[in-house]
């Protein structure tokens, strides 16, 4: 009668959004303002003034058909070309806006990728810990998501477990960094033995196997540790990009597909790109915020808040006598037994601490909330 699939999806919520439901039930009754709810990825640093200033300047002054009507599927042409500008100045690549496919943020970038890729007995690669939605995104598709546990002590890549598990069916592997949930960033020398077993397999296999790079947390990294701009490092990525966390817009669904010129099959590949965004509707991304995030282009995030709570967080977890990977980007932590994964959405410091194990510890007034799967 029904597509059960889809009704156990649809039915059984994940952990975190039931978290979020409840937060949501509890402040109708007890008060928004007694409510921290740490549990989606959902950034309370409100959007910077200069995107309420585009917004009210695009309103004011542009043609309301144009700001608020239909763009051409990939997205409107002169945002593009804004957009692959501002790319080429902070990562010396060569993009044109003819490279870019707009989309309502990375979560339909992802899943575009995937089902544009995805063949009969295809497999995608993941590297635990990741965002769990990769499951549901690469099984809509009929493939299959093989996972590769990390390395404990450091969340890094084990790329012996990775070897053992890349194969004739391998299609893509999907990297995101700075990572949800461990807050790792992968260095440009993981980065470039990634590139070096994909590009030995790929020969190997003779199939092209692809990265797709997953960056919503691009610009959230500390220490000025740098994040590789993976295209630069393997010609066959795709590159996944969202402004959800940097402008903190994720209710505004942006962000976009990189498809660079050096793809093999690049035609091809971007005809995939337009066919699986048009199946899965994620064609015209919303328009407004096209024209917003093209007029604030390359202006800086933020991140001074997430960087203070990270190190009140990671110094009161080590003092506490957690063993904790030191986050280096994003804003989560994960504890080293990722079986048993914690999880936690930075927010506001304050200075008190309240904890209940095992299920959910969600108040930590203000500061955090911890989520124990
Ligand atoms: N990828 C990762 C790793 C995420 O953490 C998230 C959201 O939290 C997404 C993708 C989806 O981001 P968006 O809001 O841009 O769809």
């Amino acid at each position: 009668m029904i597509a059960e699939d889809m009704y156990e999806l649809g039915s059984k919520k994940s952990t975190i959004r039931t978290i979020f439901e409840y937060g949501r039930q509890r402040a109708a009754v007890v008060g928004e303002e007694n409510i921290f709810d740490f549990s989606l990825g959902n950034p309370n640093v409100p959007a910077p003034e200069f995107i309420r200033q585009a917004i009210l300047d695009i309103v004011q002054q542009e043609d309301p058909c144009a700001v608020h009507g239909y763009t051409v599927a990939p997205g409107n042409p002169e945002v593009r070309e804004t957009l692959a500008r501002s790319i080429n100045e902070r990562f010396a690549t060569k993009f044109s806006g003819s490279n870019l496919f707009m989309t309502a943020g990375a979560a339909a970038a992802i899943t575009v990728c995937f089902k544009a890729l995805s063949e009969a007995e295809d497999e995608f690669i993941a590297f635990a810990p990741f965002f769990p939605e990769y499951q549901c995104f690469v099984e809509s598709t009929g493939a299959k998501l093989v996972v590769v546990p990390p390395q404990p002590q450091d969340f890094q890549i084990d790329f012996s477990a990775f070897r053992k598990r890349i194969n004739r069916h391998t299609k893509a592997v999907i990297v995101n960094s700075p990572n949800n949930p461990s807050g790792v960033v992968y260095s440009a020398e993981v980065i470039k033995e990634l590139a070096a077993i994909l590009e030995e397999k790929s020969a190997e296999f003779g199939r092209t196997i692809f990265l797709i790079a997953d960056e919503p947390y691009r610009e959230i990294a500390y220490d000025g540790v740098e994040v590789p701009y993976l295209s630069q490092y393997y010609k066959n990525t795709l590159v996944c990009y969202s402004y959800s966390k940097s402008f903190s817009l994720p209710g505004e669904r942006i962000g976009y597909i990189v498809i660079p010129d050096e793809i093999t099959g690049f035609s091809k590949v971007y005809g995939a790109i337009a066919g699986a965004a048009r199946v899965l509707t994620h064609v015209n991304a919303p328009s407004l915020f096209q024209k917003v995030v093209a007029r604030c282009a390359g202006m800086p995030s933020d991140i001074s808040i997430y960087r203070e709570n990270r190190d009140l967080l990671y110094n009161g977890l080590v003092a506490a006598g957690f063993s904790c990977v030191k986050p280096q980007g994003a804003f989560y932590y994960s504890r080293r037994r990722w079986k048993r994964m914690t999880v936690l959405f930075v927010r506001k410091p304050r200075p008190m601490i309240y904890c209940s194990f095992p299920v959910v510890i969600l108040a930590v007034r203000d500061i955090f909330g911890l989520l124990i799967v």
